[in-house]
């Protein structure tokens, strides 16, 4: 027996699960209630104030008091995103059973970058990656892929790695990246972050679906390479986060192809839609050289838990590791990857491990139903919208996502833009239900987001009638 010191408060784990115990029934009643409180939280002036007075003591605290605390002025004060109508951004839909696998995962803290301290680790979640990539069309035996914190490190770890095989470093400055002016914001500070000068970055046109229009990608392309420049990274989206819009992913390929260029796929957040009923309408995907898939939009996780996949693991691993060797190694056998030879991090969490967790305890059954209510919400939201004239469908229910607005005759679009912006303050002030505006051709339009399985069709009801009152109660028309 190896004799322990036990003098530290900070080591015990009797003390430990002690706490945990007292304070897991406590926050598990909380969430089981945060269907029924107030969704959006501010802080208080002088809550905010009291949190900046609670000082760092030399002496301890109790648990319990500590605690409190944290519940009563740090917790409390946030925006219940997984309440299940939170429409705005991609909500928070948190499975308690994600929680479950993180809380495990924490415990053993394994050490996420290298298969030589945590083999087990390091093999099931490479299992995992090549199951995703295989979910999206990728032969298993090649590809490679990291857990990383989100959607935005996903796509800037896989656009380093299109910049390393397609640009040599004198070229940097001359290198392109063509996005749509639906890609999301975080593309291009990734793209920033790489080195490549903002002014490199061509925002295509996108068609009336909110897609890239090819014609005038390939016309970009074209111009640049006239111009002397080196076109090398095209970001496709599957499931914008406005408008849930696929872009055509088949179009996408055949161009980069034909110029030789790196094709990305931003699937953080619709990339799910792989494990759905409707998997058809990712078709295409398969043919990406990466990919990138939040596990905390669709697939219901706590936050900091996204995967990025590359086709070739070898192109990742020339990117971020710098010896032959492991080069050749790994070339045959993906067995004994080390994780951060594939990205940025070297110190990581094992980020996929509630993942893996969360997929064996409930199944792929079970993960397909609480998608396809996703997808079933959103348009059941725009059926009940399409029963009154004066509400516009801006963009239908694609993925999970519905845009719509209130529009008339007799109103200019500023006035119209206007009351939008009012109808979601109104549901805003009463706190039960929160769907924010977005910009959609230059129009304010109410957009909702229904990733959450918890919604239930009687509360789809719900929120358009309370919309519908809003409108009455605004004199615009009459219930
Ligand atoms: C959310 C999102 C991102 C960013 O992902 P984070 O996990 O927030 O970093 C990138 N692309 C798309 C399409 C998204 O919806």
């Amino acid at each position: 027996m190896t004799k322990t010191n036990h003098d530290f408060t900070l080591f015990q784990w009797g003390e430990a699960e002690k706490t945990l115990q007292k304070i897991m029934p406590i926050m598990v009643e909380e969430q089981m209630n945060v269907a029924n409180i107030d969704i959006i939280n501010p802080l208080p002036e002088d809550k905010q104030q009291d949190i900046k007075d609670i000082p760092f003591l030399e002496e301890p605290r109790s648990a319990d008091e500590v605690i409190q605390d944290m519940r009563d002025l740090v917790y409390k004060y946030r925006t219940m995103q997984n309440n299940p109508k939170f429409f705005s951004f991609i909500p928070l839909a948190l499975s308690p059973i994600s929680v479950v696998g993180e809380t495990i995962n924490a415990f053993y803290s394994p050490y996420g970058g290298s298969h030589t301290l945590s083999q087990g680790m390091a093999v099931a979640e490479k299992r995992l990656l090549n199951w995703m990539g295989k979910q999206v069309g990728y032969p298993v035996k090649e590809l490679g892929g990291l857990f990383v914190s989100g959607g935005s490190m996903a796509n800037l770890t896989a656009s380093i790695v299109a910049r390393d095989e397609k640009l040599k470093d004198t070229e940097l400055y001359k290198g392109t990246v063509y996005v749509s002016d639906q890609t999301h914001s975080s593309v291009a500070k990734g793209i920033r972050v790489m080195g490549i000068p903002n002014a490199n970055i061509r925002k295509v046109k996108t068609n009336e679906r909110f897609q890239i229009i090819p014609e005038d990608l390939k016309r970009q392309i074209e111009q640049d390479k006239k111009d002397g420049y080196i076109p090398f990274l095209i970001v496709g989206t599957a499931g914008t986060t406005n408008t849930g819009t696929i872009d055509p992913l088949h179009q996408l390929a055949d161009i980069s192809e034909a110029y030789d260029m790196w094709l990305h796929i931003d699937g953080a957040y619709g990339a799910s839609a792989l494990l759905s009923s409707h998997r058809e309408l990712l078709d295409g995907i398969e043919r990406s050289d990466s990919i990138s898939w939040d596990g905390h939009k669709w697939l219901f996780q706590s936050y900091g838990c996204a995967v990025v996949i590359c086709k070739d693991r070898q192109a990742m691993a020339r990117t971020f590791n710098e010896n032959p060797e492991y080069l050749t190694d790994i070339k045959s056998d993906d067995s004994n990857i080390n994780f951060w030879d594939m990205g940025i991090e070297l110190t990581a969490p094992a980020r996929g491990m509630r993942l893996w967790y969360t997929l064996q305890r409930v199944g792929l059954k079970e993960m397909r139903r609480a998608i396809d209510v996703g997808f079933d919400n959103a348009a059941y939201f725009e059926t009940l919208f399409k029963q009154e004239d004066y509400f516009e469908i801006v963009s239908p229910a694609q993925l999970s996502i519905v845009n719509i607005r209130y529009t008339d005759k007799h109103h200019s679009e500023e006035e119209l833009n206007q009351i939008n912006h009012k109808l979601s303050e109104m549901a805003t002030e009463r706190n039960d239900a929160i769907y924010y505006t977005t910009t959609l051709n230059g129009k304010t339009v109410l957009r909702f987001c229904t990733i959450n399985p918890l919604l239930t069709k009687e509360g789809v009801e719900d929120v358009v009638a309370n919309l519908k009152k809003d409108i009455a109660a605004l004199g615009l028309v009459k219930l």
